[in-house]
């Protein structure tokens, strides 16, 4: 059973005050436990729920953590994800290798002295840094299959789809599409999925004043929704300044489109 957690929802930075209890102050991370390990999609400040969860266990398990790109609000509870320092963890890193920059040497640089006191190179953990099988359709990870699609987003960026026999589930979180240009591709690749997780930014006012910035809006996440005949959407990335009551009427105005329409929850399992 894919036993799927989001661990956090907001985009670009954590923010934390009372008008933002109900969906979540942490930034993007998503975890899924089976027998053989953990998958974390991303390593936003949510992370650290699961590294409570990871230290909870009589025996470690192998924990894989698969980054769609390295914006720093997808990497900046890794420095601190627990795990780095127990060394009976076994952590692999995966990331496109088609990326253009070398994400080994990014990491390694933003993880490690004047920025971290300790180096990623230096934790105490069975650490190994791998490329994510570009060349294959999709790969099998602790009985999870894993495919792969790329985004419109600035430094590249990568949506994943998760699934076993009992669902499916669609990662899109920094995603920019505008309504007119979606790209057929993306909607075949999110076809049928039981829940779409996708990047709603932005209102479609705001968006007007950021586009190229890399974010959509609920109306291209209702669009792909309706496109690709998916069973849930859930809108996420929530802009740093964008509080409860605020989602709450997005994701009422969206429901006119797309009605089976949420909002992803920090804490929510799927
Ligand atoms: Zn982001
Ligand atoms: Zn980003």
């Amino acid at each position: 059973m894919l036993d799927f957690h989001i661990l956090g929802t907001r985009g670009t930075t954590a923010v934390c005050s009372s008008e933002y209890l109900k969906y979540g102050g942490s930034t993007t991370s998503f975890r899924v436990k089976t027998d053989e390990g953990f998958i974390i999609i991303d390593a936003g400040t949510g992370v650290s729920r699961v590294a409570k969860e990871i230290g909870e266990l009589a025996t470690p398990l192998p924990i894989t953590m698969i980054f769609t790109h390295f914006h720093l609000d997808h990497l900046s509870g890794l420095p601190s994800f627990n795990p780095l320092y127990n060394k009976n963890a076994k952590i692999s890193i995966m990331a496109d290798p088609r990326r253009n920059d070398n994400w080994r040497e990014s990491l390694t640089t933003l993880i490690g002295k004047p920025y971290w006191p300790i180096g990623i190179g230096e934790a105490d953990a069975t650490m190994e840094m791998k490329n994510i099988p570009v060349d294959d359709d999709s790969f099998s990870l602790y009985g999870i299959d894993i495919k792969w699609c790329n985004v419109p987003h600035p430094q590249q960026c990568l949506a994943f789809r998760l699934s076993d026999e009992t669902k499916s589930i669609v990662i899109a979180t920094d995603v920019e599409f505008d309504i007119d240009r979606v790209s057929h591709d993306f909607i075949e690749f999110c076809e049928g999925a039981d829940h779409l997780i996708f990047d709603a930014q932005y209102t479609p006012d705001e968006y007007k004043q950021h586009i190229g910035w890399g974010h959509s809006t609920w109306e291209v996440a209702t669009y792909i929704a309706n496109k690709a005949h998916v069973g849930q959407l859930l809108l996420t990335h929530h802009a740093p300044e964008r509080t409860d009551d605020e989602i709450d009427k997005i994701i009422e105005d969206a429901r006119s489109l797309f009605k089976n329409t949420g909002a992803a929850v920090e804490g929510m399992k799927l």
